[in-house]
């Protein structure tokens, strides 16, 4: 009975994720705790490493990380006068940008990514904000609380 009780638990919180990520209120993170782009199928992990260089990670429908096939990655961030371009190389099983963000934080940036280099290109903007929040512990570009 418990058994039931929780996957059926299960099955609402299922229907919640899909209703919230068709709304796009609130972000949903990837496997690294990055912001997921759920515009692009496969989806796409946006996420800053340690040595603030971006790192695109594709998402199966399962949730778990997929090789990058084809597609063609540029970010554009930092200040709207004069803002850096990374563009990317596939690195094991993600693609990792050549160069590394301008310095600063909370700057607005802009995820081009195409399927393949002939598709047509898909956006995803927002501010890239680093800090860490208190809530989530994600930092605050990749926050689930929707605040
Ligand atoms: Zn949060």
């Amino acid at each position: 009975m418990k058994t039931a009780i929780l996957s059926l638990l299960a099955i609402i919180a299922l229907a919640l994720t899909a209703t919230v990520s068709n709304a796009h209120e609130k972000n949903e993170a990837g496997p690294n705790r990055g912001r997921l782009i759920t515009s692009v199928t496969p989806h796409a992990e946006f996420f800053v490493t340690a040595e603030r260089k971006v790192q695109i990670t594709f998402v199966g429908e399962d949730g778990k990380p997929a090789a990058p096939a084809d597609q063609v990655v540029v970010v554009t961030a930092g200040d709207r006068a004069a803002p850096t371009q990374l563009t990317f190389t596939k690195t094991g099983n993600v693609l990792l940008s050549d160069t590394t963000l301008p310095s600063g934080n909370k700057f607005p940036t802009v995820v081009q990514i195409k399927t393949t280099p002939e598709a047509k290109p898909v956006y995803a903007r927002f501010n890239l904000n680093m800090s860490i929040c208190g809530e989530c512990k994600n930092a605050e570009y990749a926050c689930v609380c929707g605040h």
